[in-house]
Formats: C-alpha cells, sequence, structure tokens
C-alpha cells in the first residue's frame, strides 16, 4: 500500500509504500476510493493538536470497499462500501460511554490522528465505527459529508429549533450545513472573511439569505451562529450579531485563542458552547437524512501524493466547498 504520512508535526507529508495492514480482530480493511480532507487534519500537520501517533496517516473521512475482514466481523461484508469516520474506537465503559456521550469518550480513538487513516490506498478500521454508505452518490461528493457534514450536523443540533442562523466560516462544512438549513425552512446568515465576495456569491447559491464579512452586522439579530473558522476573535464578534438568549456554537477542535470581551456581550442569557467529536448515532441519522435532503457538496479533486497541496489550498481558502483526496 501506499500512504501520506506524518513524522513530524510542522513538516510535509511523506509519500510511502508500506507492507498492506492486516485488520486484526473486530476490524475490516478498505481500499480506499476517495477520503476527504479536513481542517483538523491541518491541525495534526501543524502540531496544534499535541500527542499523534507518530508517523501517522491523517484522513478521517474515508469512502472505502471492504476487501478484508478480521476475526468476528458479521455486521459488514466483503465487498461493501462504507465511510470511516473521525471517532474510530470508544472503550465503552467509562461513564460518556455509558450514558449515550461516547464523542467525550474518555479512552478515544482517532481516525488519522491515533491511528492511521484514509490518505493512503488502504485503510483498517474498527468495525463497530464504520456506517454503511450503500451505492448511491459518488465516492468524491460522499466524503465530506464524513466529517464536515457529522460535525456540521452535531453543531446544527446544539442550535435547537434556532431559525435564523449564522455561519461564520463558509467552507466544507457549512456548505453542506447551509444546505440542511434552508430544506429545515430556516434562514442562512453567511460570515467570511471580510472581502471575500468569491464566498460570499458560493454562500449565496447555497440559499442564504444575507451574506457579508464576520466584521459586518447582519441585517437583523439571529438566534444561533456556528463558528467553523479556527478564529477565536469570531466569538465575541458573534455574540454581538445575537438575540438575547442567543447561542454561539464552536464546532472546531482548535481555535485561537478568545480575546477578552465584556460581560455585557454576554449578558442577557447568550450561551457559549463548543462541539466535540460525534457518535455513531450522529452519524447514522445524518447519512440516513443527506440523501433525503438531496445534499451536493462541491469538491475539488486531488491525486493522493498531491495531499500537500490539498492542505495548503485549504489553509488559504482557495477553494469553494471540500478537498478530496483520490488514490
Ligand atoms: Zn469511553
Ligand atoms: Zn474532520
Amino acid at each position: 500500500m501506499f500512504a501520506m504520512r506524518l513524522h513530524k508535526p510542522g513538516t510535509p507529508l511523506q509519500w510511502e509504500e508500506l507492507p498492506d495492514p492486516i485488520p486484526g480482530p473486530g476490524e475490516i480493511r478498505v481500499k480506499v476510493l476517495a477520503c476527504g480532507v479536513c481542517r483538523t487534519d491541518l491541525h495534526v500537520v501543524d502540531g496544534d493538536l499535541t500527542h499523534p501517533q507518530l508517523p501517522v496517516t491523517p484522513g478521517h473521512e474515508i469512502v472505502g470497499r471492504i476487501d478484508a475482514l478480521g476475526v468476528g466481523v458479521s455486521t459488514l461484508a466483503l465487498g461493501q462500501r462504507v465511510g470511516i469516520p473521525w471517532l474510530g474506537h470508544t472503550c465503552g465503559h467509562c461513564p460518556y460511554c455509558t450514558s449515550h456521550h461516547e464523542n467525550l469518550c474518555d479512552h478515544p480513538v482517532f481516525t488519522g490522528y491515533t491511528r492511521d487513516g484514509g490518505y493512503a490506498t488502504m485503510a483498517v478500521a474498527d468495525a463497530r465505527f464504520a456506517f454503511p454508505l450503500g451505492e448511491d452518490g459518488s465516492d468524491i461528493d460522499l466524503a465530506p459529508l464524513l466529517c464536515a457534514g457529522l460535525i456540521g450536523w452535531r453543531s446544527l443540533a446544539k442550535t435547537g429549533d434556532a431559525q435564523k442562523v449564522g455561519l461564520y466560516g463558509f467552507g466544507a462544512a457549512a456548505h453542506i450545513i447551509a444546505q440542511v438549513l434552508v430544506w429545515q425552512k430556516k434562514e442562512v446568515f453567511a460570515f467570511t472573511r471580510p472581502g471575500d465576495t468569491k464566498t460570499q456569491n458560493f454562500a449565496k447559491t447555497l440559499g442564504a439569505k444575507w451574506t457579508g464579512g464576520s466584521d459586518e452586522q447582519p441585517p437583523e439579530p439571529l438566534d444561533a451562529a456556528i463558528i467553523f473558522a479556527p478564529t477565536g476573535s469570531l466569538v465575541p464578534a458573534a455574540l454581538k450579531v445575537l438575540r438575547k438568549g442567543g447561542k454561539v456554537v464552536c464546532a472546531g477542535i482548535h481555535m485561537s485563542e478568545i480575546p477578552a470581551f465584556s460581560y455585557d456581550t454576554l449578558w442577557e442569557e447568550r450561551e457559549i458552547v463548543s462541539v466535540a467529536n460525534l457518535t455513531r448515532q450522529d452519524g447514522l441519522d445524518f447519512l440516513s437524512l443527506a440523501p433525503k435532503i438531496g445534499i451536493r457538496t462541491t469538491t475539488t479533486r486531488y491525486a493522493l501524493k498531491d495531499a500537500n497541496q490539498a492542505l495548503d489550498d485549504l489553509r488559504h481558502g482557495r477553494f469553494d466547498g471540500a478537498a478530496v483526496l483520490v488514490p
């Protein structure tokens, strides 16, 4: 097999040939058909997330076809197409696992971070954490649903019955969640980097009611805002566009420092919450709903060998929607 591997945070991924992995008990091996490039991969590569397995193969938006089964796998079959997400394994017995909060497990394993992921021609996963994908939809179109879609979905759920929802950072996750919001007959307010009219126009094509820079005030107060960009200064900015009782949801795994702000910015029962990881139920819920909504992902395709270019283009916002690696 071949993989793009990280040996040291802050250095480029390296193209390597490795022995084909053997799935252990309860595991599956897939031929990778496509793997999305998530901002979290950038945080792993840059060293923002500490204690990765090293060397590690990044990538946790894997669409693959099963070509080997470990002992004891009975729920999935050879030849089946599956999705492999960020949540790679949980302990099953900590207080979080036993109270329907496996996303907060005390002893988790994360794909492409603490175990090898999908920037490769093959990947191994715990069968219980892989999602059957069926045969509808292309591999490339489905890949971004596996993290951008799932984390976006979990973030959206945190906004409750909010009708007017702001999205800060209109990348892979927001371009999917905007479609969910429109389908739910809610209103989308898209905030981009100031002056980024290209992304604002992209947001309009997906049904945004209003678009503007993250330094702008929308024409009316919002019920909730989801921050997908890794920028701490957006937290007080987002609080300031909310009505009383509104909520800011921080969807990313890493964010730069949040600057100090005066208490009246939070006052009147505004809330700030974060979203961490996903549960398998989030995945089942979202992946069954996505075809009904008719979500269309906008993707830019890269060869596996060009993973470093894809990450760099993500860092600089050079494409709309999501980047996807195709081995
Ligand atoms: Zn646990
Ligand atoms: Zn991700």
